[in-house]
């Protein structure tokens, strides 16, 4: 059996569905199939998601919504039309809108997911309707009812571990079980999503459930690069991954896939295959438990902006016990989470993101770095980039870091940092954001394989 999930993209219009049908047909073992919302038809296109986020917004702030409720039940309405579906299907989806901004409560962030879920929930019920009308059996999955429980961080939530055995009779299903991706269910029955790009976390999780032979995630590129193409366009296609590089390479940057679902595929060791909607018969990237690899070799180069760091020193800090430990209960108690915590004697910096650090926070949490640990000094650096070198080869070869740093060094890109992972399978480095795609293409230069 194969758990398949559709991107928005692969699903923003008519002729695109067309196409997920074709695959889905082409493979009787394709039973599962997990949708996003409707995505971009064109560059300059807005997803249903951001819509729905724009009317949610509205609707908190009291503002005139009419016009952007409009917008995403026309988004429908073009499909349906294209289609050639009942209009009744349009119809539900406007009431079903409506609803959910008729029952709003007080609670903002509840509110926001019950709005941004209806996103993969509509479309989950066209998409069914499409496939039965084209003859192909399939029912649309309720993700209530299948059981998908997830924790109440609303809009990040994670799932629940009990959910994997009740999503598990989803095998039973006769029909092509079309099951909405990105949000589920608390257990007061709320409604809950993953981060955003989330649907691959519902893929990953029902795959792990059902035990599948592989998890396809069918997306709007061809494979896996080992640099992101956008900022370097000859960028060699990988063929093969382990979960291990591909989770460091999505942390970093690399869209094509959510980096929170490889865990359940880890768990359950079902293999995934990144693969391209509008070219199926192109291999794609299959990404595995473990593969052979050459000694030395570069998997990829992944890179992300907005971090910042809190860089302190105090003389005498390795001698403090529990130091490490207060400034990390700071942050957590501040609700920050850190990414990286590279030290030295008598310094220590702390990576996290710039997003949720907000200019109150910081001043905030420097008070509390002077006052509780008494360093001698506390700076905080925002606009920064991590650069992150991947690849199991790495382990056994020496003289990456050196290769790699003389690269930057040649490029004139000032290294703001290290870091070495226990792993040895990645190499970061902090970089200024400015300096990003240069530092990239430099190490790209000088680490890979020539394609
Ligand atoms: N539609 C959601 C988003 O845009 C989830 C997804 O597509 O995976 O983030």
């Amino acid at each position: 059996m194969k758990v398949v999930k559709f991107g928005g993209s692969s699903l923003a219009n008519a002729q695109q569905i067309l196409k997920v049908l074709d695959i889905v047909k082409h493979d009787a073992d394709r039973r599962i199939v997990v949708v996003s919302a409707p995505g971009k038809r064109h560059d300059k296109d807005t997803k249903v998601t951001d819509l729905l986020i724009g009317l949610a917004d509205s609707v908190l702030a009291g503002r005139e919504y009419a016009g952007e409720l409009e917008a995403v039940v026309q988004r429908y309405a073009e499909i349906q039309k294209d289609l050639g579906l009942g209009s009744d299907i349009v119809q539900q989806i406007r009431e079903d809108l409506e609803a959910r901004i008729a029952s709003r409560s007080s609670k903002k962030a509840q509110f926001m997911d019950t709005m941004k879920a209806s996103g993969e929930d509509n479309n989950a019920k066209i998409i069914a309707q499409v496939f039965n009308q084209q003859g192909v059996k399939a029912r649309y999955v309720n993700p209530k009812e299948a059981g998908m429980l997830l924790s109440d961080d609303f809009g990040n939530a994670q799932v629940l571990p009990e959910s994997l055995d009740r999503l598990a009779s989803l095998k039973e299903v006769t029909e092509i079980a079309i099951f909405p991706g990105f949000f589920g269910y608390t257990k007061q029955g709320e409604v809950a999503t993953f981060p955003r790009g989330g649907s691959d976390i519902t893929g990953a999780i029902l795959a792990a459930a059902v035990k599948a032979d592989v998890y396809e995630n069918f997306t709007d590129v061809d494979s896996v690069y080992a640099v992101d193409p956008r900022i370097k366009p000859d960028a060699p296609a990988i063929s093969l991954l382990t979960y291990r590089e591909m989770r460091e390479l999505a942390y970093a940057g690399f869209g094509v896939f959510h980096d929170e679902a490889i865990i359940p595929a880890v768990h359950a060791n079902v293999p995934i295959c990144i693969k391209n909607t509008n070219r199926p018969d192109a291999p794609g990237t299959l990404i595995v438990p473990e593969r052979k690899y050459t000694h030395g070799e570069i998997t990829g180069i992944a890179s992300a902006s907005g971090f910042s760091a809190i860089s302190l020193s105090k003389y005498m800090m390795n001698r403090e016990l529990g130091f490490g430990r207060r400034l990390l209960q700071i942050l957590e108690e501040e609700g920050l989470s850190f990414e990286h915590c590279p030290t030295g004697i008598d310094d220590m910096s702390v990576i996290l993101q710039s997003a949720p650090f907000t200019h109150e926070k910081e001043e905030h949490v420097l008070n509390r770095i002077k006052t509780e640990l008494g360093v001698d000094d506390v700076t905080i650096e925002h606009g920064l980039a991590l650069i992150m070198i991947v690849g199991e080869g790495m382990r056994y070869a020496v003289g990456v870091a050196a290769k790699a740093s003389g690269a930057l060094a040649d490029a004139g890109v000032n290294l703001e940092m290290i870091n070495q992972g226990s792993s040895e399978i990645s190499i970061m480095f902090g970089v200024k954001d400015v300096d990003r795609k240069h530092a990239v293409r430099s190490l790209a230069q000088a680490l890979l394989r020539k394609s």
